[in-house]
């Protein structure tokens, strides 16, 4: 244990800790995180910590620090400010024309869309909200109540809402099938406990990231955006953890060939300060003045860290390259599937991609423990990793968009000594004590 990391356990509460990262980080460069110890490490679990443009990206900092010189950093009255006007205005001018309204912004992803979730329910006077098993919307009692995952399992739920089985097409070995199912039980829902004329808003994350980078099988969401318009209901996507770039289209919903209403967003928008939006029909967004003014939404500080994340997405190409380095990142991590069965399934798109660890191929059994070990051995070869899924047996990979083909190569040649040392028994195994999973 380190000096600052010790004095982190006694003075910060365990809540926010990230398990089996036993260190403080002090800075950080490009792809790179450095450790009190000096040490480099391969930070491949970026959208964990909003970095999209990986760490001290001088974009960032030149807004930031202009923009304290220029509003000396100043909590404003709300977003009546140059940096809110002008990052509204161009997160306006990337989403489709149906959502082409208004903008909110917050500060994290959970206030985001526990925002949308009440405003939606105001807005349409219907008092049902659907979500997927599995999906993670938020920490905060509001986003909790519309989420799906395991972790938070006890946490108040809104009274209107239904969670609704998520398509995972590796657990149930057939796509196809996986979509059917649920696309019949929605049907089903609606013919019985769930009147569809009652529902105000559907909430979908592109990937089910946290849920354990599920793809959803092809024509799924658009299936449900077919129901949702028939009966009326918002589709809201949750682009906090998987869009603006990171999975090789500006949103992660376009691969689906769809057009929510409501788009939220949230961790990589702000490269690392607190800001999350939404964006949505004016009608809606309109009607969610009355009751979500917030003290320090609007920060012209953050707003302007925003608006160079999202001008950098497009001045450095980032879009294609998380495409480009995103195949080079699979393929690696396919090859790593062909030499160690550990990893029963690759998947993801873009550099939001995942690797299911499976006690065998068989039974397709969790490794949660493995995941665990995995986790902790790469914090000590030097790479950031961090564990996803409904099991905790998914290894997600998530890597600044600014990531080069070399650094893509070298996570993969370390994840191979790791899950080398993982199958051998070369980790130590104290690490996992009082683990259970989420
Ligand atoms: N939505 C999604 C899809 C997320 O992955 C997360 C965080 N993992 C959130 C919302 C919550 O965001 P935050 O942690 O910024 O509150």
């Amino acid at each position: 244990m380190f000096g600052l990391y010790a004095r982190e356990a006694r003075s910060i509460s365990r809540m926010a800790h990230l398990r089996f990262f036993p260190q403080a980080v002090v800075g950080g460069s490009g792809a790179y995180l450095t450790g009190d110890d000096g040490r480099q490490l391969l930070d491949f679990a970026a959208s964990w910590g909003a970095a999209s443009l990986g760490h001290s990206h001088p974009a960032i900092r030149e807004a930031v620090n202009r923009a304290l010189s220029d509003q000396a950093g100043a909590s404003y009255l709300s977003t009546a400010n140059e940096p809110c006007v002008l990052l509204a205005e161009k997160l306006l001018s990337l989403v489709p024309e149906r959502a082409r309204g208004r903008v909110w912004f917050g500060h994290s992803g959970s206030d985001a869309n526990e925002t949308v979730a009440r405003m939606v329910v105001a807005a349409t006077g219907r008092s049902r909200i659907l979500a997927f098993e599995g999906a993670y919307h938020g920490g905060t009692v509001g986003s909790m109540a519309i989420s799906g995952h395991p972790a938070q399992q006890g946490a108040v739920k809104v009274p209107g809402l239904t969670l609704v089985p998520y398509p995972d097409s590796y657990a149930s070995g057939s796509s196809e099938a996986a979509k059917e199912i649920v696309l019949a039980r929605i049907e089903e829902l609606f013919a019985t406990e769930v009147p569809p004329e009652e529902v105000a808003a559907f909430f979908i994350e592109p990937i089910q990231s946290d849920g354990g980078m599920l793809v959803p099988p092809d024509g799924f969401f658009k299936a449900i955006e077919t129901l949702c318009r028939r009966h009326g209901i918002l589709l809201v996507s949750d682009e906090v953890k998987v869009g603006l770039g990171r999975t090789g289209m500006m949103h992660a919903y376009e691969h689906s060939g769809i057009e929510p209403d409501i788009i939220v967003f949230g961790k990589g928008l702000g490269g690392g300060l607190p800001i999350s939006a939404v964006v949505g029909p004016e009608a809606i967004m309109n009607h969610a003045v009355a009751f979500s003014l917030q003290t320090v939404h609007g920060n012209p500080v953050c707003a302007a860290a925003a608006l160079a994340v999202l001008e950098t997405i497009e001045s450095e190409n980032l879009v294609e390259n998380a495409a480009r380095i995103g195949t080079v990142l699979r393929d690696g991590l396919e090859q790593l599937a062909r030499r160690h069965s550990i990893i029963g399934n690759v998947r993801g798109r873009g550099l939001a991609l995942g690797a299911e660890l499976v006690v065998d191929r068989e039974s397709r059994m969790p490794a949660s423990r493995g995941s665990a070990l995995a986790v902790y051995r790469a914090f000590e070869l030097g790479l950031v990793l961090y564990y996803v899924g409904v099991r905790s047996n998914v290894l997600e990979f998530t890597p600044p968009l600014t990531l080069s083909e070399a650094e893509a190569r070298k996570g993969v040649d370390i994840l191979e000594k790791v899950l080398a040392d993982v199958i051998a028994g070369r980790v130590n195994a104290d690490v996992l004590a009082g683990f259970q999973g989420w």
